[in-house]
């Protein structure tokens, strides 16, 4: 059971999914993730502290301190507990004082960014043990593990945590923090923001769980982003490949790589509203509900890349030149057209970017267009569906679309518009697509 940020982000909030918790027959873990706003007040500290500015960082850090004292005063109310919040409080703060006084580097901001879900998981475990609920505290920092590529290593995650499980085999409830885990080089480091789905998807692969269940502040994914469109309706059932697709292409209620360990370990995802339990949710499993579309996602900040040469006319091993480049600086390409005199692509980091463009330069003209948006028409066997295509172009005949990816999976359609139609596109599939307004 994974609790998003807002799902902690209120005393009466993480009160509240302790009843949830304690409803389940099963044994559970509890993966957390910080309480809402922290991981964004940990990332500003951070960026203070690089740039040398450590009034505003240590400002920041007061901020979110009274912040924290406040929400422990409405969490617990026995003196023992208050005692031991408060000085769980002042251990991570402590901490984030000391580091004002060192010199930045990587590696002391993935200590930063880890303070928020190590300070929301002891802070629970307060909260169950004022309320003497047993349980037990699993450090992810033990088991979460990745290798020098950034990839969870499943084996390793699987061995040491049934190690751990096993060593406390008798409790109901384990609690242990998303997001965070070691890298090759043993250090602290996390999953990328958002993580905290990744890491339960992770867990619940590593041991086989019954269900993933994911809970949030929405009653599971909709059929288009809430965020910019008005009325979007949650769909019941998915398959694992039509939720990866939308994770990946920005549904940002999923973490982009959550799925596939899930996928891979065959275990269902539940995705499940913090505020309304008895809402149906989405269930996402192998097979899908049904056939057709069922939900549109955007991904931002995307670059596009177009290489135009004759050369290309009628050669082979031109696009295994370019890949190369990619490969090289280990820059995933998301979307590929390909047409006989040019192919065009997109990546959506542009770390990279400068030296990837001089590399391609040998191969012919490289036009490049930022700020270009992904749209993803998401849906199991879509091309099946009666009049999808007329209804898709029908719907943004009004719109420059800059590439189409058609047929790469039987699950997606891609477009790439400049970002500026973003909130116009979506709105203009929902109802062409959903016929919602
Ligand atoms: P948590 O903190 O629980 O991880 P997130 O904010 O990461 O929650 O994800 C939930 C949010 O994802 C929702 O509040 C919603 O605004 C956003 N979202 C974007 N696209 C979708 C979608 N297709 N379906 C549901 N939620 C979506
Ligand atoms: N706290 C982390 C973040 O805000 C991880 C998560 O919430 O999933 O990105
Ligand atoms: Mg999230």
């Amino acid at each position: 059971m994974k609790f998003g940020g807002t799902s902690v982000g209120k005393p009466e909030r993480m009160h509240h999914i302790v009843s949830l918790v304690t409803k389940e027959t099963e044994p559970a873990i509890v993966v957390l993730s910080a309480l809402s706003g922290t991981t964004n007040a940990l990332v500003e500290i951070g960026e203070h502290i690089s740039k040398g500015d450590r009034n505003a960082a240590k400002q920041t850090i007061d901020k979110l301190e009274a912040h924290y004292q406040d929400f422990i005063s409405k969490l617990v109310q026995k003196p023992e507990a208050v005692a031991k919040a408060k000085s769980i409080i002042a251990e991570h703060f402590e901490f984030l004082n000391i580091i004002l006084k060192i010199s930045f580097s990587e590696a002391l901001n993935k200590d930063i960014l880890a303070q928020g879900e190590l300070l929301s998981t002891k802070l629970f475990c307060v909260y169950l043990e004022e309320q003497g609920i047993e349980h037990m505290l699993l450090p992810a920092l033990e088991f979460m593990t990745i290798d020098s590529y950034d990839e969870p290593q499943v084996g390793s995650i699987k061995v040491k945590l049934s190690q751990l499980l096993q060593q406390h085999k008798d409790k109901k409830i384990y609690v242990t923090q998303g997001y965070i885990c070691r890298n090759a080089r043993g250090e602290v480091d996390n999953l990328k923001r958002g993580g905290s789905d990744y890491s339960a998807s992770l867990i619940a692969a590593a041991i086989n769980a019954t269900v993933c269940e994911i809970w949030t502040d929405i009653d599971g994914m909709h059929n288009n982003d809430p965020r910019i469109v008005k009325k979007t309706v949650p769909v019941e059932r998915m398959s694992f490949d039509e939720a990866a697709e939308l994770a990946y292409f920005g549904a940002k209620i999923l973490h982009p790589a959550s799925i596939w360990p899930a996928q891979t370990y065959n275990v269902p995802v539940r995705l499940l509203n913090t505020m309304e339990p008895q809402a149906k949710g989405t269930l996402i499993e192998e097979k899908a509900g049904s056939v057709g579309v069922k939900a549109v996602a955007a991904k931002d900040n995307i670059i596009a890349i177009r290489i135009k040469s004759s050369r290309m006319l009628l050669a082979y091993g031109f696009l295994r030149k370019i890949f190369e480049v990619f490969e090289k600086y280990r820059t995933p390409i998301d979307m590929i057209t390909t047409s006989e005199v040019a192919v065009s692509l997109t990546i959506d980091s542009s770390a990279h970017l400068k030296d990837i463009l001089k590399e391609l330069e040998p191969f012919g003209t490289v036009e490049v267009d930022q700020n270009q948006t992904i749209i993803s028409v998401v849906g199991n066997e879509i091309s099946k569906t009666e009049d999808m295509v007329k209804k898709l172009f029908g719907s943004i005949m009004n719109i420059p679309v800059r590439m189409v990816s058609y047929g790469g999976s039987p699950h997606n359609i891609s477009l790439l518009v400049p970002a500026e139609y973003k909130t116009q596109i979506l709105q203009q599939l929902n109802k062409g697509m959903f016929g919602l307004e």
